[in-house]
Parts: C-alpha cells; structure tokens; sequence
C-alpha cells in the first residue's frame, strides 16, 4: 500500500538529533518505519522549519520525508503554525501530482495536519475523481487540554470547531487509547469509524537487561518527563515527603527532563519543584536531573524501583511504555493512555489523579517488598512484548488501513449505483 503521513510540526527526522523531540516525531518515524518493514510505501509530509533542509530526505528503507514550504522556514512553535496549513495541503497535493503514483491513503498526525490532508485530498478528488481516504491520528484533543489548563491553554481558538470537524469528517479515526475514544464519541464522531492502536515502544532498546546507572543505597522513585505542571512531578515530591515524615527517609526521588545546561537554570518550573522539595524538607533527597538522551534513557531507568507518572492528563503517554520495556513498575494516574498500558496490580499500580497521599500510600507498600517490584516489572516487559511492538502496532494500523478503503469503496460503489437509479 502506498501511505502518504502528514505531520505539520513533529517531523520524524527531529527524531534522530533526539533533543527535542516529542511522542508525536518517535511515533511518526517508528510506524512509518514499521510500515515500511511490513512491505508499504510511506511519505511523510512535515513542515520546512530549516532552510537548510532538502526537499526529500530518506528516512529508512520504504520511508521518505519531503519538507514543504509552509510559512517561514524556521522553527514556529504549534499554536502558531494553523495559518499555514492551506500551503502545506498545497504542497501535498502538488507532489502527489508530480509523482507518477498517488497515495492509496493518508494518514494524518495532530488536528492541524488533518485540516491539510482532508484539504489536499478532497481538493485532488475534485480534480481527478479519486478518491484518497483520510484516516487521522489526534495525539492530543484541545477539549481535554482545555479542560485541565484552562487560561494557560495557548491553542488557536479556532481549535474548538475546527479539531471536532476533523473527528467528523475524516474517514477513520485510531484514536491511541479508549479514554480518547469516548472523548471522540462524545464530540460527535460514529464510533464506527474509530479504531484504537496504541503507540508502541522500541524493545530492543528498552529492555531490562543491560547496564543500570549507578545509585547509592537508598530506594529510588523516578519520573520522566517534559517539565510542565501538568506532568506532575510536584505530586511525587508530596508523596516523597510524606513517606519522609512517616521515617522513610532512605528513599529518593529522580527527576528526569527539562531543559539542559545554562537553560536549565532560568526554567521556572524547575525553581518551583526545588523551592516545593526545600519547603517540605527533603531538597537533599529531590535529584533534578535535566534532560536524559534516548540512548541513556534505559540505564537511567533500570536504576529505579518505580517509575511515577502522576499526570493530570495524559493522551497516551510513553514513558510508561519505556519504564514497563524495561522491567520497572509504573504507579500510574488512571488518566488517559496509562489507564489502559499500565494495568492495575499487574504490571503497576494506578492512583487516582492529583493525590500525592494515594501515591505514597502505593510507595509504602512497594518499595520495601521486592519480590512485588521483580514480578510487576517482569509482568510489564512481557505485557510490552506482546502488545506494544511496533511491528504489532504497524499490523493493526495496516488492518485499520484496510477496513476504511474497504468502506470507503463501498460507498463509492453505492453512490454509483445511486446515481445510476436518478
Ligand atoms: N524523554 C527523553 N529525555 C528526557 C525526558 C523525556 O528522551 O529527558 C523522552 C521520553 O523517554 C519519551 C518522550 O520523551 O520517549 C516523552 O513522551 P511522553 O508521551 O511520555 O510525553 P510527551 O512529552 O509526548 O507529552
């Protein structure tokens, strides 16, 4: 099958410098990637944000990625880029024009990128009469954001009729978890239309053999993460304290993300987890870490007992892909992706949202028994293996992929017989 992708800001080559890349250019590359391993041909369509950059740039063997010219070709942050989706259908629709063969789907990633696709392919259909269905991934659902963020949501205001017309208009959706499917469901979209294929992670990178980083004798307690108020960390370093005051103080927490180097001491949500650890006492116990490159991120995980990922709110997150890989528990808010990656008892312990108590009450009765952590963890590894390669994720994607041109020709054929009874 030929695929063409289209992803606006998060392009998959961003992946290999791995600095800033998010869950939507791992996600973009490694399907495309996985794809591409299953016999399908894949483009991926991203933004020029470097004027440096060619016009087409391999990517894996089966996979390209072409720059097109949309806006200024330097970096623009997301909440800005929406003026500039009508030249990136532009350019979509004028190389499926210039290559000899044109996609049999496409599959958009972010709801900016789905205006684009649906633009370019309803755009070529008016010109040529055939039909590209588009399948589209959300990533994200500016209802959900809104609702947690409020005020400090910086999203374009048109997002709010604009992504819903995406859900409804698009010809399959793959929604990453099922909280995302009944978000969809309750903004209109027929559930018939909406698959769920989680995002997967790389098992022979994160696995729970191989080296771990060295730690001294306390417990370790980790999270992982862009440093923003809505992951969290601020919970964990409660949760620190209150095992603290109860006479645990042989525990220490590691926080891992944010920015690194002269940067990262101007962020200030790492001044305000500082200054929370110093208030409560247990500054000498808070390591921040700054940012962990993807080829250390799996040493720097082993090393720990848990992993917390105590979100608000939480699309589908990776990191408890990553942390399970390689044989550590997650406690997991049961928000979002986690309520379905992380299960309860099994391969982790789910806490209710924002409750720093609930958290340490779970810390208490894990980490001082490890034949519990040892049979969580072997149980997340095994639950990775079987469910969240990304060979399995590229076959459920490709079966997802059929299902809407099956569809899609059916209708085609129905129109036909419609018009031919007028
Ligand atoms: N990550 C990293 N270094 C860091 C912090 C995070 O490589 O210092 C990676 C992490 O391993 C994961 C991704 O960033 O692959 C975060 O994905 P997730 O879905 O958990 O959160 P997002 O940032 O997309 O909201």
């Amino acid at each position: 099958m030929r695929i063409s992708m289209v992803s606006e800001h998060a392009s998959p080559l961003a992946t290999l410098g791995g600095v800033d890349a998010g869950g939507q250019n791992v996600h973009v590359a490694a399907l495309s990637t996985a794809l591409a391993r299953r016999g399908h041909e894949v483009t991926v369509y991203t933004r020029r944000d470097d004027a440096t950059l060619d016009e087409r740039v391999p990517l894996a063997p089966g996979v390209e990625v072409v720059h097109v010219e949309a806006g200024p070709a330097t970096h623009v942050p997301k909440d800005e880029l929406l003026p500039y989706m009508g030249e990136l259908a532009n350019g979509i629709l004028e190389h499926w024009r210039r290559s000899r063969s044109t996609p049999h789907i496409v599959h958009s990633h972010f709801w900016m990128s789905g205006l684009a696709a649906l633009d370019a392919a309803r755009r070529f259909e008016a010109a040529t009469g055939r039909t590209i269905p588009v399948v589209h991934t959300f990533h994200a659902l500016g209802i959900v954001k809104r609702r947690h963020q409020g005020a400090d949501d910086t999203s374009p205001a048109e997002r709010e009729w604009l992504e819903p017309r995406v859900g409804r208009e698009a010809d399959g959706i793959i929604a990453t978890c099922s909280d995302e499917a009944f978000e969809l469901k309750a903004l209109g979209v027929a559930s018939a239309r909406i698959s769920v294929v989680p995002c997967g992670v790389d098992l022979d990178h994160f696995t729970p053999d191989g080296p771990a980083e060295e730690r001294g004798l306390r417990r370790r307690i980790m999270t992982v993460g862009r440093l923003v108020p809505r992951k969290g960390v601020d919970l964990a370093i409660r949760a620190l304290a209150e095992l603290a005051a109860e006479g645990h103080a042989d525990v220490e927490l590691v926080v891992v993300g944010g920015a690194s180097g002269p940067d990262a001491e101007r962020d200030p949500e790492r001044e305000r987890l500082r200054a929370l650890a110093a208030e409560l006492g247990v500054d000498d116990r808070v390591l921040l870490r700054g940012q962990v490159s993807q080829a250390d991120m799996p040493a720097v995980l082993r090393s720990a007992d848990a992993v917390v990922c105590t979100p608000w709110y939480e699309p589908f997150g990776i990191v408890p892909l990553e942390a399970m890989a390689c044989g550590v528990p997650v406690v997991a808010a049961a928000v979002g992706g986690l309520i379905d990656s992380v299960v309860d008892g099994v391969t982790g312990v789910h806490v209710p949202p924002r409750d720093p108590g609930a958290i340490a009450a779970v810390l208490r009765e894990l980490l001082w028994d490890e034949e519990r952590v040892r049979a969580l963890g072997h149980a997340g590894r095994e639950r990775m293996v079987s469910r969240y390669s990304w060979d399995r994720v590229a076959a459920d994607t490709g079966r997802a992929y059929r299902a809407v041109l099956d569809r899609s020709r059916r209708e085609a054929a129905l129109r036909t017989a419609e018009g031919a009874l007028l």
